[in-house]
């Protein structure tokens, strides 16, 4: 089975600045860090491969600084890293993206299921998966929380909803979108991290994908009108007392008061 996991690099979240008067988002000099969730997706495509065989690639789109994040997939045990990468790309929005990481599977060609984490956590847009999905014009199951099995190219997975779980039957190839529950994240052997370092990794251009300007970059569909911060948080009270019964009392009575309860 060929998986691919799309990943994402992400700064370290509580570095990002709001830069209110320059209406944009400061972020760090930094590499980053792998998606937390996209953890999760890579490591339910490493137990697919143990169980069913196959290969599994990760793919990103980002800056050149975006092959350490590759590296540290590939310190994992993924077989292949692919960076699309182009000065074109600047100021996608998540369409755009989910248009790029499109091409690119398409170029890839072999793919059966495309794994991805539920959601980046600096944009939080939680579209790139379900863009790809339509741009590739195959099935998508979103916020995944257990793959039951994969048979007969088909593949019946639990999504997670407000309520519960829904139990879907999907047809390959799909994209899936998982969450936090689906599994515990390995982490990377020495001898893992050592290969990592030597494994080469693939950078495409958007040439090399067949993409123009078209559409993506600074043509994408979505412009940013204003960026805030979030309001500062109000602070908060003590409530005192001369035993733990009497703080209770107060604390409900508050409660009380405010329809709380
Ligand atoms: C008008 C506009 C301009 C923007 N300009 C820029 C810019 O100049 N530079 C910039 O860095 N960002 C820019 N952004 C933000 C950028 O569009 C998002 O970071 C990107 O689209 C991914 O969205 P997200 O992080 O919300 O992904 P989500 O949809 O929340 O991510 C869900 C999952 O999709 C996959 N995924 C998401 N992004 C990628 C990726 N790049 N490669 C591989 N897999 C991925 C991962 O598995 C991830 O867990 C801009 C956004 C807008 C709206």
């Amino acid at each position: 089975m060929n998986i691919v996991v799309l990943i994402k690099q992400v700064p370290e979240i509580e570095l990002v600045k709001v830069d209110e008067a320059a209406n944009s988002v400061v972020l760090p000099s930094g590499p980053g860090v792998v998606n937390p969730f996209d953890e999760f997706a890579v490591e339910e495509g490493l137990r697919l491969r143990e169980k069913h065989g196959g290969k599994v690639t990760v793919l990103t789109v980002g800056s050149e600084r975006a092959e350490s994040a590759l590296r540290d997939c590939l310190a994992l045990g993924v077989d292949a890293a692919y960076l699309i990468t182009d000065p074109l790309f600047d100021k996608s929005d998540p369409q755009a993206v989910g248009r790029i990481l499109a091409a690119g599977l398409r170029k890839l060609g072999e793919y059966d299921l495309i794994i991805a984490g539920k959601q980046a956590v600096d944009d939080d847009s939680a579209q790139v998966p379900g863009a790809v999905a339509a741009f590739l014009d195959v099935p998508q199951a979103m916020f995944v929380k257990k793959v039951e099995a994969v048979d007969g190219g088909k593949a019946k997975l639990l999504r997670t909803t407000e309520e519960g779980y829904d139990v879907v039957e999907v047809t390959l190839p799909m994209v899936m979108s998982v969450v936090k529950e689906i599994n515990e994240p390995r982490l990377p052997s020495l001898k893992g991290k050592m290969m990592a370092k030597k494994t080469p990794i693939t950078k495409w251009s958007a040439a090399d994908i067949g993409l123009d300007g078209a559409l993506v970059g600074a043509n994408s569909l979505t412009k940013v009108v204003k960026v805030s911060p979030p309001p500062p948080r109000q602070q908060g009270e003590m409530i005192s007392g001369e035993t733990p019964e009497e703080i209770a009392e107060k604390l409900y009575q508050k409660l009380k008061d405010k329809q709380a309860l």
